[in-house]
């Protein structure tokens, strides 16, 4: 790609690109893409505008990077640091439009735009208040809310001022890359009063509200009881974000906040992990985790394994352990929730106007091997990132055509060779098939419960039921979306070129490892699974945090602009040189 780094190489360039892209409008197919995050931004950085006319459509005019959230959360990293403008980051050639799709019509082609609710877009939560601090007679002072809404007065003149009309764009071809939600499972007070950590207001006000915490810890008539509720920090789900988020707040009170609150960091500060399963990290290999939670317990971070959040309230979150009727109350100010994902309304929107007999995963957007959309028959949309979910044949839902197919003597049993040639034949379209190919002969004869030499219906049946739960969708990351957008492109690219799609290879993920900063200056990655890198690394620890923004620039080479390696450079040495500004 190109980098818009240098100012006067840009400007010429935007001036040729400019003049070229202007003329050729209405004669090129249009890509309509919805979303500016990791699933949409390779892919527009990589269609080839002279054969299609692309616009983006989304609420937000930057791109995010979100493994950096947990650090820009306790100011280990600026909130500038982490997001790039889209318009900067594509230049002229794409048109972004900044609005929300709210409806689309599969027949006519069309979509809907609206900025209604773009604001709840950027904020996944609504505002917080400062009550749960324990202030709630103290005068209010200014806070990340009026100075990042503009309070209500300037708000007023900003809606006055500028109208942004409800419009209608018609797409040839249509890529949904909206992202996902995040999961409450309905439990009562999430909404109310949990923080997220998902788009990047969340991790400003979760800054803001340590901050908060700490300054009301100090006020003179504060108890010990109250000074250790203020300073109790939960987080509730043990995945990488929890993870991360907990490791990096255990950072900045050791190295910043210990200066000064001496006294309070000895006495009452606490960080508590609540994880329904029995250990954290549970997709990661097992090692880490448990490597993960003796770290953790060197650092003083609690982990709450086999225990359920009932309910958040101002002051206290509920749990019940496993097994166990009681529920218990735990004081606290500040929860972090980090539990999971679910489908945002367009999605399910979408999903309902398909059909939901052809639509069926609620987790999102069913689509075939090349990404299109599931139902939508002229194969104009695509889905792609934590919206999409790439449908996975099951053999056991065609096993007995798959069995009369290769039983051609009609003897209503497979021998060896058959079983064979059953699993070469179709590996390709079952690709679950694959934990038999190691070693076809022990499959055969394991399965082969009566020594028959053969194999019945029933017999296969029963060793395809195990292939089959091998199945697993892929993880909703940066990683798998990035894949994602960019096989789109090519696809794209390569249809403008030859007139079917008929001979492009499905899109297959490569896994590049899994890797989550556990605090201290360590970080853990996981390559099991990961081909490339298993054989040189295998598991292991690596230390430092500089080497832990390495791999992570490594991860995503193209996301991690020069810029924006500038600007992680930089806060990296301020925070080492004159420590994170704690600070509202
Ligand atoms: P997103 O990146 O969320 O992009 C969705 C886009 O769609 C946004 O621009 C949004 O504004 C826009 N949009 C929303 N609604 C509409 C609408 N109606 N119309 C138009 N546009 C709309 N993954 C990793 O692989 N490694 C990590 O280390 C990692 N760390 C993470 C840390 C945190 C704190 C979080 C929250 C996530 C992390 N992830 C990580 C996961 C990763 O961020 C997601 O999997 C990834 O963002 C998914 O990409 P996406 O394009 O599907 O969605
Ligand atoms: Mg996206
Ligand atoms: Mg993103
Ligand atoms: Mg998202
Ligand atoms: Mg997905």
């Amino acid at each position: 790609g190109t980098i818009y780094g240098y100012r006067l190489y840009r400007s010429r360039q935007w001036y040729n690109e400019m003049h070229d892209s202007d003329v050729t409008i209405g004669q090129k197919p249009r890509v309509v893409v919805l979303g500016t995050g990791w699933g949409a931004v390779p892919l527009l950085r990589h269609i080839d505008t002279s054969k299609y006319e692309v616009v983006v459509v989304s609420p937000r005019n930057y791109f995010l990077m979100t493994p950096l959230l947990p650090s820009v959360s306790v100011g280990t990293v600026e909130p500038r640091t982490v997001i790039e403008p889209i318009r900067s980051l594509l230049g002229p050639r794409i048109k972004f439009v900044e609005s929300e799709c709210i409806n689309v019509d599969p027949q006519q082609k069309i979509i809907t735009c609206s900025n209604d609710g773009s604001k709840e877009n950027q904020e996944t939560k609504p505002i917080a208040t400062t009550s749960i601090f324990g202030r709630e007679k103290l005068p209010s002072s200014p806070s990340i809310e009026s100075e990042y809404e503009g309070g209500s007065s300037s708000r007023k003149i900003r809606d006055g001022a500028r109208i942004r009309p409800k419009f209608d764009m018609k797409y040839d071809y249509l890529i949904v890359a909206v992202g996902s939600e995040n999961n409450t499972f309905g439990i009562p007070g999430v909404e109310k009063h949990a923080h997220f950590l998902k788009e990047i207001l969340d991790a400003r006000r979760i800054r803001s509200a340590i901050s908060d915490a700490f300054e009301s810890a100090m006020i003179p008539s504060q108890t010990d009881e109250d000074k250790r509720r203020l300073l109790h920090f939960v987080i509730v789900g043990g995945g990488p974000t929890g993870v991360e988020f907990a490791a990096e707040l255990a950072d900045y009170i050791r190295e910043d906040l210990k200066y000064y609150f001496p006294g309070l960091i000895k006495n009452y500060v606490k960080i508590t992990i609540i994880e329904a399963l029995d250990h954290v990290l549970s997709m990661m290999d097992k090692k880490i985790s448990d490597y993960t939670e003796k770290h953790f317990h060197r650092e003083n971070i609690e982990v709450m394994i086999n225990t359920f959040v009932k309910g958040i309230k101002q002051k206290e979150v509920i749990v019940q352990v496993k097994d166990s009727k009681e529920l218990q109350s735990i004081p606290c100010s500040i929860v972090v929730w980090a539990t999971g994902i679910k489908a945002r309304p367009l999605t399910n929107k979408l999903r309902e106007i398909i059909g939901t007999d052809k639509q069926s995963n609620r987790m999102g957007l069913l689509t075939d091997k090349y990404l299109r959309v599931k139902g939508v028959n002229d194969g104009s949309i695509y889905a792609i990132g934590d919206c999409a979910t790439i449908e996975q044949p099951k053999v056991l839902d065609r096993i007995q055509l798959l069995f009369e197919e290769i039983d051609t003597h009609k003897r209503g049993s497979l021998n060896l060779d058959e079983f064979k040639l059953f699993i070469e034949n179709k590996v390709n379209e079952y690709p679950q098939l694959e934990i038999f190919q190691k070693d076809i002969e022990k499959a055969f004869y394991e399965a082969d419960q009566t020594k028959s030499g053969s194999l019945t219906l029933q017999a296969l049946r029963s060793i395809m039921e195990k292939a089959d739960k091998k199945l697993r969708s892929l993880p909703a990351t940066a990683q798998v979306a990035t894949q994602e957008g960019r096989y789109v492109s090519d696809l794209l690219n390569y249809m403008a070129r030859s007139t079917t799609s008929a001979s492009f290879k499905p899109f297959s993920y490569t896994h590049f490892g899994s890797l989550a900063y556990v605090g201290g200056d360590a970080a853990v990655i996981d390559f099991s699974g990961s081909k490339p890198l298993l054989d040189i690394f295998s598991l292991k620890p690596i230390s430092g945090r500089g080497s832990y923004y390495l791999w992570k620039s490594f991860y995503f080479t193209e996301q991690f602009t020069t810029r924006t390696k500038f600007l992680l450079a930089f806060d990296w040495v301020r925070a080492r040189l004159f420590g994170r500004d704690i600070s509202r």
